[in-house]
C-alpha cells in the first residue's frame, strides 16, 4: 500500500469519517489499520496494537478467522444475493434464523433481519407499534426509553437513543420519551446503589402513568449501557423494570447489540440480569464483525400478532443477506465449538475482575466496573466526592485515550469515562499486558495533569 502519509492525506481529502471530528483529523492523521489477528491488529507503520475494544465491541471471535473468510468465499460463489420479500427464502437465511432460535431464551423463536443495530431498532419502532394496531389500540405507540443510551444513528434509532448530541440535529422522530438512566456513580448522589436502582427503575413507572397506560407501546434499554460509557446498572434496577412492565402489561425491548453472543458471560445480557424480553435486537457480536448483519428476535406472541395482521410493509433490501447469514452461522459455531461463551467467565471472574478493580485504588480513577469482558473506569480529580473534571466534558478521557493509543493500546472514552471491550478470546497473557498499558497510560495522563 501507499505510505501512511499519503493514505492519510488520501483519507482526509475525500473521506468523511463518523462519529469524528474532521479538523482534528486532517490535522493529525488517521491512524491507518491493515491487518489484524485475535486481539492485535497492525498499523501502516508496523505497530503492534491491542485492541481493547474488539473493533466497535464487535470483533468477539478475534480477528483473522480463516473459516469465515472460506465460508464467504463459498457463499458468494453458490448464491452472492437473494432477497427475502415477496415469499422467497434461502439456506442461510432459515438456517440462521433457526440456530439464533435455539440460542435464544425463553420463546424468542423468529427473527427479522436488518443489516445493522441501527436498522433493527428501526423494525423494532414499527414491529411494537404493529402489535398494538393489531391488537386494536394504535393509541398505544410510545416508547420509553432513556437518557444517554445508544441504539443507533439512523432517525430511529438516534430518536429512540438519549445522546443529546444526535437530538442536536433536530428532526427526531415522534413518540419517544426518555427517562434518566441508572448511572449510580456519576448521579447516585447520597442515595445506596440499591435505593437508586429502583427509583430510577420507578420512573418508568412513573412515566406510564402520566401518559397513560393506553399509550405506551414498550420500553427498549440496553442491558449494560455500552456507547453510554459501560454503565451497569444497579442489581436491583432491572427486575424493577420487569416488574413494571409486566404489570402494566408493556413490551420490553434488550437491545443486545453489544452485550449479545458472549459478552457479558452468557449468550444474552438478558440472561445475566434476569431480563425476559419481547423482543431482543442484535448485531454486532452476532458474525463478530466479519459481516454487516442485524436483526431483531421476537417472541411467539407479538411474531403471532404481528402476522395476523397481514403483510408487514417493512424491509431492507438486505435483509437475511446470505453471504452475512452464512458467515454468522459460521460465527456462531466458533463461539460454540470454542466454548467461548464459557472461556469469557473463566478469563474475566475473577482473572480480569481482580486486575480491573485494582484500577480504582489509582489516584485518577473513581470507580472501576466490569461485567463479563465488558468494563468502564470513571476518571476524576477527587474520589471521595466523586467530583468530575472542570475542564471541558471529555478532555482528560480524550488525554488518556491518547495516550493508550500512543502505547499501543485502543480503549475507548466517553466522556471521562474510559472502557473496554476485547475480543472475547483474549487470553489471561493478553489481560496482562492490556491492564500493564492502560495503567502506564493513566500514570502518563495523570502526570500531564499535575504537570
Ligand atoms: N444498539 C446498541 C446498544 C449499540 O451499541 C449500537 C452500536 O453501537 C447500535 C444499536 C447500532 O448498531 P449499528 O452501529 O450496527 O447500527
Amino acid at each position: 500500500h501507499l505510505p501512511t502519509a499519503e493514505l492519510q492525506a488520501l483519507d482526509a481529502a475525500h473521506h468523511m469519517h463518523p462519529f469524528t471530528d474532521a479538523t482534528g483529523l486532517a490535522a493529525k492523521g488517521a491512524r491507518v489499520i491493515v491487518r489484524g489477528k485475535g486481539v492485535w491488529l497492525n498499523d501502516s507503520d508496523g505497530n503492534r496494537i491491542l485492541d481493547a475494544m474488539a473493533g466497535l465491541w464487535c470483533v468477539n471471535i478475534g480477528y483473522g478467522r480463516k473459516s469465515l473468510a472460506e465460508v464467504a468465499a463459498r457463499q458468494m460463489e453458490e448464491l452472492a444475493y437473494y432477497n427475502t420479500f415477496f415469499q422467497t427464502t434461502h439456506v442461510p437465511a432459515i438456517a440462521l434464523a433457526a440456530k439464533l432460535a435455539e440460542l435464544a431464551p425463553g420463546d424468542l423463536n423468529h427473527v427479522f433481519f436488518a443489516g445493522s443495530g441501527s436498522e433493527a431498532n428501526d423494525t423494532n419502532i414499527r414491529l411494537v407499534r404493529r402489535y398494538w394496531q393489531v391488537k386494536g389500540q394504535p393509541e398505544k405507540r410510545v416508547i420509553i426509553s432513556r437518557k444517554n443510551g445508544y441504539h443507533g444513528s439512523t432517525m430511529g434509532g438516534g430518536s429512540l437513543g438519549g445522546m443529546a448530541p444526535i437530538h442536536a440535529h433536530g428532526g427526531m422522530i415522534d413518540g419517544i420519551v426518555h427517562i434518566d438512566q441508572p448511572y449510580w456513580w456519576g448521579e447516585g448522589g447520597e442515595m445506596t446503589e440499591a435505593e437508586f436502582g429502583l427509583e430510577r427503575a420507578q420512573q418508568l413507572e412513573a412515566k406510564i402513568l402520566e401518559l397513560g397506560v393506553d399509550t405506551v407501546a414498550a420500553f427498549i434499554g440496553e442491558p449494560i449501557q455500552g456507547a453510554g460509557g459501560v454503565i451497569v446498572p444497579p442489581a436491583t434496577y432491572w427486575p424493577e423494570i420487569q416488574r413494571i412492565c409486566d404489570k402494566y402489561g408493556i413490551l420490553l425491548i434488550a437491545d443486545e447489540v453489544i452485550t449479545g453472543f458472549g459478552r457479558t458471560g452468557n449468550w444474552f445480557g438478558s440472561q445475566t440480569f434476569g431480563i425476559k424480553p419481547h423482543i431482543m435486537t442484535i448485531a454486532k457480536g452476532l458474525s463478530s464483525g466479519y459481516q454487516p448483519i442485524g436483526g431483531s428476535i421476537v417472541c411467539d406472541e407479538v411474531a403471532a400478532v404481528v402476522a395476523e395482521g397481514g403483510e408487514f410493509f417493512h424491509g431492507y433490501t438486505y435483509s437475511g443477506h446470505p453471504v452475512a447469514a452464512a458467515v454468522a452461522l459460521e460465527n456462531l459455531r466458533v463461539l460454540q465449538e470454542e466454548h467461548i461463551v464459557e472461556h469469557v467467565r473463566d478469563v474475566a471472574h475473577p482473572y480480569l475482575a481482580e486486575r480491573w478493580a485494582k484500577l480504582a485504588d489509582h489516584p485518577l480513577v473513581g470507580e472501576a466496573k466490569l461485567v463479563g469482558l465488558m468494563g468502564s473506569i470513571a476518571l476524576t480529580p477527587h474520589k471521595e466526592s466523586r467530583a468530575k473534571f472542570a475542564s471541558e466534558s471529555g478532555t482528560v478521557g480524550l488525554r488518556c485515550r491518547e495516550r493508550c493509543f500512543a502505547n499501543n493500546l485502543i480503549m475507548r472514552h466517553v466522556g471521562d469515562r474510559m472502557i473496554i471491550s476485547p475480543p472475547l478470546v483474549i487470553t489471561p497473557d493478553e489481560i496482562d499486558t492490556l491492564i500493564a498499558r492502560a495503567t502506564l497510560s493513566l500514570d502518563e495522563c495523570y502526570a500531564g495533569l499535575k504537570a
